[in-house]
């Protein structure tokens, strides 16, 4: 059965989405772990490595839903400020950067802060804000690196958070999209396919009890723009030196930019 979400209005998206989130949010994480057999931790760690965390960035990490990217840039924000201050740079809590988790669905963000509390996650450095990516209630030119993992197919005008991330950044800054793609091989891409369909609203529905809200994930998949569009889409938003990079055979694509 569907979801209906191919009929859905376009003013009705960020409704339907808000909706998905509140209900998945207390097994958001365990059902990660499922339906991706763990791999999304790996995807993640990548991307995280190609972040070039520096001593005093402000790091702003979108979509951030329950905090798995922005734990991991904390944890290397904290290492390179370790190095920076064996090499004998001193800092203090103004000089220190900070690690921003922003998302637009507050159920999401209390589970993050659950989670940063339970595992015992220093949280001094890391602010939480709730936002719609569309618009964010940051000022201009302020962020070194801008995040936005598994969050920009949901965002209602991915075109205007892309020209939103741009405003956030610092000249210089660095924008990192981390989202599902177009599998490349054929073969592959009707196994997926098939795995995507038929498999993930069916453990929906059996451990989150919820198969419509994993059958919106699935569509809301394919109905994203493939990594050369999304190219296109972040040059015409003025990014420069647009690269990106296919994970498990384009499963998954890490797109990177940068503001001039
Ligand atoms: N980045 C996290 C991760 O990789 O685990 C969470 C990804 S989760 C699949 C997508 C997140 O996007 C949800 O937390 C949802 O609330 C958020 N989201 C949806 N629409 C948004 C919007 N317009 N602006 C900001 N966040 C949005």
């Amino acid at each position: 059965a569907s979801f209906g979400y191919e009929d859905v209005a376009y003013d009705d998206k960020e409704d339907l989405v808000r909706g998905v989130f509140e209900r998945v949010a207390p097994s958001y994480d365990v059902m990660n772990d499922l339906m991706s057999a763990g791999v999304h931790r790996l995807w993640k760690d990548y991307f995280v490595s190609r972040v070039g965390a520096f001593a005093g960035m402000t790091h702003l990490d979108v979509a951030g839903g329950t905090g798995d990217v922005a734990f991991r840039v904390l944890r290397a924000l904290q290492r390179a400020e370790r190095d920076a201050e064996l090499d004998g740079q001193v800092l203090d809590a103004k000089t220190r950067g900070k690690v921003i988790v922003s998302d637009i669905n507050p159920a999401m963000l209390r589970e993050g802060m659950k989670r940063a509390t339970t595992r015992g996650i220093a949280q001094n450095q890391l602010e939480w804000l709730e936002g719609n990516a569309e618009k964010l209630p940051v000022e201009d030119g302020s962020v070194d690196v801008y995040t936005i993992a598994f969050g920009l197919r949901n965002v209602t005008d991915t075109r205007a958070a892309i020209a939103d991330a741009y405003r956030c950044l610092k000249p210089g800054g660095k924008y990192m999209i981390l989202e599902f793609s177009r599998v490349e091989n054929d073969v592959l891409r009707s196994v997926y396919d098939f795995y995507s369909f038929n498999i993930i609203p069916k453990l929906g529905e059996i451990v989150a009890r919820d198969r419509g809200s994993y059958q919106y994930l699935v569509e809301s998949i394919r109905k994203f723009p493939p990594q050369e569009e999304l190219k296109s889409m972040m040059q015409g938003v003025g990014f420069r030196h647009v690269s990106y990079e296919n994970l498990t055979g384009g499963m998954v694509a890490m797109h990177v930019g940068y503001k001039d």
